[in-house]
């Protein structure tokens, strides 16, 4: 049987929901307040810190921008997070990573209040996660990833899910949310066998791996919905470069019942699910 492939459409699904945001602000008693520290001179994480700071903006969330030189000892990076962390005007703290090598990230991120960890990257909010607290603050990806699953199918409940990738920062947390959401699940990586096989039977496929077109089609279940997390830049003759997932997004046409495109899939969710977890720090504060 061939499918009608459905195209989720990221860029629309985070618009509703950067709008349902900005009304849910306007309702609050203060302003919530999202801190961003950058360190370093890493031309994409300063297009990342300004995004996030726009889109904060235009949500009623303030911004507080911390810029801090490449050579900044692991002591003034700190001291930054615990100022953040005192200062009752910031509800959440996100350090944008990857830091210069001759910085202990984990100690870093572990040093940021949990309540205002909006990344969900602290022991707490991971452990509340597998717990099944709700309380806790969600990675922003899988979050998104999973609302933009939920555009398709309202009900996972014994469905197959097949996660690519264990990273913390999305593949565990991923396989968490499906877990909770009643799937079966199963988190494949690096050392996994017969990758091609266990893709073929997941109802719901989910790639985050970071090797473009990795995901065949012949590798998709019929009827599947996948969703690609990999961004990929394919170098081109002329320097430009295509961006693409780790899904091979033409071969999944006809087979997948839906799929995410990259760019303008999983993405553009990221940013607003950091909106939605730093309201929701500001209103549990
Ligand atoms: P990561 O920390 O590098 O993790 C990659 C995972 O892929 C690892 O678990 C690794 O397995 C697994 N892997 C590597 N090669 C594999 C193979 N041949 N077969 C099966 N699994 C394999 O990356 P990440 O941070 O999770 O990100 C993954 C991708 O998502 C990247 O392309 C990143 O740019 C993208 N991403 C996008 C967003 C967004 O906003 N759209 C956000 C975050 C990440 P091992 O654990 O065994 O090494």
């Amino acid at each position: 049987m061939k499918y009608e492939t459905a195209i989720i459409d990221g860029k629309t699904v985070a618009a509703d929901l950067r709008n349902s945001l900005k009304e849910e602000v306007e309702k609050l008693p203060a302003q919530p307040g999202l801190a961003v520290i950058l360190v370093g001179d890493d031309p994409a994480s300063h297009v990342y810190v300004g995004n996030k700071v726009k889109a904060c903006e235009a949500v009623g969330i303030k911004s507080f921008e911390s810029r801090l030189p490449a050579q900044a000892t692991q002591a003034e990076v700190a001291a930054e997070i615990a100022a953040f962390n005192d200062n009752p005007q910031v509800h959440g703290i996100l350090l944008q990573l990857p830091v210069p090598d001759h910085l202990d990230s984990d100690a870093l991120v572990q040093s940021i209040a949990p309540s205002k960890d909006v990344d969900g990257l602290s022991f707490i909010n991971q452990g509340k996660l597998i717990a099944g607290d709700k309380t806790g603050l969600v990675p922003c990806t899988p979050q998104g990833s999973l609302r933009l699953i939920k555009t398709v199918k309202e009900d996972l409940s014994g469905l197959h899910a097949v996660v690519i990738g264990r990273s913390l920062l999305f593949g565990k947390p991923m396989a968490q949310l499906l877990l909770s959401e009643n799937c079966t699940v199963t988190q494949a990586h690096s050392k996994t066998k017969n990758l091609p096989e266990i893709c073929k039977q997941a109802d719901i496929l989910v790639a985050a791996v970071g090797r473009p077109l990795m995901v065949k089609g012949e590798w998709i279940k019929p009827g599947a919905i996948v969703i690609d997390v990999g961004i990929n830049r394919l170098e081109s003759t002329n320097g430009g470069g295509k961006l693409v997932g780790d899904v091979d997004f033409e071969a999944a046409q006809g087979i997948a019942s839906a799929i995410t495109p990259v760019p303008g899939g999983v993405g553009p969710m990221t940013i607003a699910c950091l909106l939605a977890n730093t309201i929701a720090a500001s209103q549990a504060a």
